[in-house]
């Protein structure tokens, strides 16, 4: 059973709306969202249609579900989709592409979850008779599995111009899309601009106990729409978990800076840690990876003797951790972590 811990950096999703937000929440005006006759729904697919210059948005319980109804709407069964080889699609959705939308992944040998347009190129099938056909480019903007890393709006403007040239569709998996945005100073426009569908998670870094919102053209949403209700994904009343995007959408957003602060502090302070490797550089956002294989110990040691003190930290490997800050960790909490981390490893190194 999972317990609660004082600090908890195992992921941004472990966030609990603020007292402001359950407000908000509260006095939220709802009617039948299958009728899109839910205002709070409406609005919030307004906000975020605006945000990212699109024609519309949709409102979904899950970003797992944003990307498999995106390649459901993209791609036939057989066809190929182009992406990175850590891509979270690949890893952690349970095999969702291949079980609902019939289609074969082909993984790109990015750098922490980037790639080039030059790789995607060399990636497309030649159209002939045996081959599966490349339908989609997925790109994952920051990348979960990369570290947290931004793309570079030069690089996805390469890959859509690819994409148009070669009649492909291309899909940006934006969990954490605003992260990317506050941190490169690139609005979000410019990304949805060089993608025909992408979408936001309102339930990672904004702080929100559920949902995502995906966008895209009038025709994409249509169907959107449709396979929306096929995947059991159409709700109610849901302008009560609305209410919770929006006011995110007005609050949330200007603060992750201090995310990627309290991730960068973090990281500098494990860099001291005798015996801990983490590359200071590379940490761009919210997420830190890090390697404890120099203690001597292993990343579940590490991790349990930290869950012993209240301080939650994901294992991702046999020495590998991975932590994320969001908004309810200060820097006050990055301190004690790194401290207790500290004592940890000296006790073990003697
Ligand atoms: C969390 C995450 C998802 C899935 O979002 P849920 O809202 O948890 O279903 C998809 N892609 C990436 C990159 C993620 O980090």
């Amino acid at each position: 059973m999972a317990a609660e811990f004082r600090i908890d950096l195992y992921s941004d999703t472990h966030t609990k709306p603020s007292q402001a937000m359950r407000e908000a929440m509260a006095q939220a005006v709802v009617g039948d969202e299958q009728q899109e006759a839910d205002p709070t729904t409406n609005r919030l697919q307004e906000l975020v249609a605006e945000l990212l210059g699109k024609e519309r948005a949709l409102f979904l319980p899950s970003g797992t579900m944003c990307n498999a109804i995106a390649y459901r709407v993209w791609c036939d069964p057989g066809d190929e989709v182009i992406c990175d080889k850590t891509a979270h699609t690949i890893s952690s959705e349970t095999g969702g592409p291949s079980a609902l939308s019939g289609v074969m992944m082909r993984p790109i040998d990015g750098v922490r979850g980037i790639f080039t347009a030059e790789q995607v190129r060399d990636a497309i099938r030649p159209i002939e008779r045996h081959s599966p056909v490349s339908r989609l480019i997925s790109l994952e903007n920051t990348s979960n599995f990369g570290g947290g890393t931004v793309w570079p709006i030069g690089e996805v403007q390469q890959i859509y111009a690819t994409a148009q040239e070669t009649g492909l569709k291309c899909h940006m998996d934006g969990a954490r899309l605003l992260n990317a945005v506050v941190k490169s100073g690139a609005p979000s426009k410019a990304y949805a601009q060089h993608s025909d569908s992408l979408w936001i998670d309102l339930s990672k870094g904004l702080g929100c106990p559920v949902g995502a919102v995906l966008a895209g053209d009038n025709n994409f949403i249509e169907r959107a729409f449709r396979f929306k209700h096929q995947f059991g994904g159409a709700m109610r009343q849901s302008g009560i978990i609305a209410a919770a995007g929006i006011y995110a959408l007005e609050n949330n957003v200007e603060r992750l800076e201090e995310d990627h602060c309290n991730a960068q502090r973090l990281a500098t302070k494990l860099y001291s840690i005798p015996g801990i490797d983490v590359d200071v550089d590379c940490v761009e956002t919210n997420i830190v990876f890090f390697d404890v294989i120099g203690t001597g110990l292993t990343a579940i040691d590490v991790s349990n003797a930290l869950k012993a003190q209240g301080v939650h930290i994901g294992v991702v490997g046999e020495t590998k951790l991975r932590a994320l800050t969001h908004l309810d960790i200060d820097e006050a909490m990055i301190d004690e972590t790194a401290e207790i981390l500290t004592t940890i490893i000296q006790k073990q190194l003697g």
